[in-house]
């Protein structure tokens, strides 16, 4: 299988030129599928061995009243879903704009293979003009010109390192992965059990018969792709030979249990219903738990483009304070958008069980405070000093130094943002604890 790089951006940064690039190597055949969408356009090239296939993604369409999600063309997403790796095109001579911070978040919440390459850096000294770019909190910056060929080889090769990086790391932790203990919650007919038979219906997934079923607990052990997983009961599904049925009243309690066992939990949304104070109320558990979480709106079949755009308004201000979760919009009946929703709860699993060495939390956040030192508190000065892992699942970051109980509220965000950029914290809330030496 080629794997598929996915060219992302907003308009005129240079994306039809660079897919020319892409697909202009001497055995490529280019424009494969050709007029096969308008909006879409695919295209295979070689480098070395390695065959890709290339997908022009055509563009954001700008439109200031509206949310990313709206922005992004349905094909663009569709393009994006299927690439295994993002090339995330920015203009280096206009600079960064607020669409490619939309971009940039909307990518961050993928959790995708994303390479961030400014282009039309011909005749650029790459350490002064770029590093604005460095704000998107994607990583490293490639600077390419797409229109004078420089950089391409070197694109090429990184975005296929990024794919083969994969297998590697995977055989080189020979310990079995743990197994991920998942809840589905959410409101009552959600559609919880419609996604849970959904799943365990697809031939990728390995359910186990579950000996000894308990009227009080129950947990579907399964796998998938080699990952084993713990499907953990919330509220009112019980299992009834095959399938899975509401056949309990909603019960919160069982719903928080199921959060407290859970290593990562999938808030399942109505769509139908908006964003309703219980849905917060459950999501406001979750993160006060610390699990891992992963959001996904159901029944998005039944809505209209307004209904959705309601929706997605609602979710950015009522749950909001989920914003580092991973959001997908899913049809659990026409099985839709549900494959995705694999690799952001491994995502998220993998950033709330992440290692966070102690010199390189000391070094983010001393590069940080140089950055930006917290706020003097009357004849106070808090003075950070070093930080290491405290926990996970949630990572927990404890930072030492004096007068610590001075740090604000909006001084701790901003470390946040910082220690969460480097270490990819997708889909985990991250708590940074401050203790102040005596
Ligand atoms: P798209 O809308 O993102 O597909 O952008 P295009 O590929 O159509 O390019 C937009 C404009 O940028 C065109 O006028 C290109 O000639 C120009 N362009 C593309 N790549 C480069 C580059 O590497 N350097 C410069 N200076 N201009 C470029
Ligand atoms: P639970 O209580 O959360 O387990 O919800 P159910 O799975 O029992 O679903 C509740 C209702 O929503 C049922 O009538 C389902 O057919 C319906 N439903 C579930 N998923 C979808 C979906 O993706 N789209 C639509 N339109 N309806 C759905």
């Amino acid at each position: 299988m080629k794997p598929v790089i996915a060219l992302v951006g907003r308009p005129n940064v240079g994306k039809s030129t660079l897919f020319n690039r892409l697909t202009k190597s001497r055995d490529a055949i280019v424009a494969d599928f050709a007029g096969l969408t308008r909006d879409r356009h695919y295209g295979t090239g070689k480098q070395g061995k390695h065959e890709y296939i290339v997908i022009d993604t055509g563009g954001f369409e700008p439109d200031a009243s509206s949310g990313i999600y709206r922005e992004m063309a349905r094909q663009t997403q569709q393009a994006v879903a299927e690439a295994d790796v993002v090339v995330f095109v920015v203009d280096a001579r206009a600079g960064l704009s607020g669409q490619d911070h939309d971009i940039a978040q909307y990518l961050r919440r993928l959790g995708k293979q994303c390479l961030l390459v400014a282009n039309k850096a011909e005749g650029m000294l790459e350490g002064v003009q770029l590093s604005e770019f460095y704000e998107l909190g994607l990583g490293e910056v490639y600077p390419v010109s797409a229109a004078h060929g420089q950089g391409i080889r070197g694109l090429v090769e990184l975005a296929l390192e990024r794919l083969h990086l994969e297998e590697p790391d995977g055989e080189a932790e020979a310990e079995p992965e743990p197994t991920i203990k998942l809840a589905v919650a959410g409101r009552p007919n959600a559609g919880k059990s419609t996604l849970i038979n959904a799943w365990l219906g697809e031939e990728r997934l390995v359910a186990f018969d579950m000996p000894g079923t308990t009227r009080d607990a129950i947990s579907v052990p399964f796998e998938r792709d080699g990952q084993k997983f713990e499907l953990i009961d919330t509220a009112g599904l019980r299992r009834k030979g095959r399938v899975f049925e509401a056949i309990e009243k909603f019960s919160v309690v069982k719903t928080l249990q199921a959060i407290d066992s859970a290593n990562v939990v999938l808030l399942l949304l109505d769509a139908t219903q908006g964003v309703t104070d219980q849905d917060a109320h459950i999501a406001g558990y979750i993160l006060e738990s610390g699990r891992a979480v992963v959001l996904a709106v159901n029944k998005w079949d039944a809505l209209d483009a307004y209904q959705r755009q309601l929706v997605e308004r609602a979710i950015e201000s009522k749950l909001g304070f989920l914003n580092f979760a991973a959001l997908h919009f899913i049809s659990a009946i026409k099985r839709q958008g549900l494959g995705p929703l694999w690799p952001a709860i491994l995502q998220a699993h993998k950033a709330a069980t992440c290692k966070m060495p102690t010199p390189v939390l000391t070094r983010l956040l001393l590069e940080a405070v140089q950055f930006q030192s917290p706020k003097r508190a009357g004849m106070f000065r808090p003075k950070l000093r070093y930080a290491h892992q405290g926990g996970m699942n949630p990572p927990v970051i404890i930072v030492h130094g004096n007068s610590l109980e001075h740090v604000t509220e909006a001084y701790k965000r901003f470390l946040e943002g910082r220690f969460r950029k480097e270490f990819n914290l997708v889909g985990t809330p991250l708590r940074i604890e401050m203790k102040t030496s005596k």
